[in-house]
């Protein structure tokens, strides 16, 4: 039997019966539960649980791939776009000096970065290992 629903009450279905030993008509007398309802066996009268067996889920085709390896994936696939994208020769980091979006610097730590954001205090850097926040113009 290929069922996706419960039997509606007072419907009758052949289902094993544990009592008859064979399968039987049986009366649908309630639902217990989303997947489950109540039979009665017409011959012998005896009641049982009937569950709806579970719609067997479609595995989805894309393998999970760890979260931080794409991550890191996608972050050097930024740093390259970005790169390709600003030619200009990187300006030396200096927190006392302004930075603006778009500006390519050099970190003496981090290296090449990339000003993403910008604020009165704080810039945001996309270096080749990672997304960094820095002070600038700290005057
Ligand atoms: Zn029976």
């Amino acid at each position: 039997m290929d069922m996706t629903q419960l039997p509606t009450v007072a419907k009758k279905i052949y289902h094993p019966c544990k009592k008859c030993g064979c399968e039987r008509y049986q009366v649908v007398t309630s639902h217990t539960g989303p997947t489950t309802a109540r039979l009665e066996c017409e011959v012998c009268k005896s009641k049982s649980l009937f569950k709806l067996e579970e719609p067997k889920r479609t595995r989805t085709a894309v393998p999970k791939k760890p979260a931080t390896k794409s991550k890191a994936a996608a972050h050097v696939a930024r740093f390259t776009e970005l790169r390709d994208k600003n030619g200009d020769k990187p300006r030396p980091y200096n927190m006392k000096s302004e930075f603006e979006v778009g500006t390519v610097l050099e970190h003496p730590k981090f290296g090449l970065g990339f000003v993403i954001l910008a604020n009165l205090q704080a810039i945001q850097v996309v270096f080749e290992d990672e997304e960094r926040s820095l002070v600038h113009n700290r005057a």
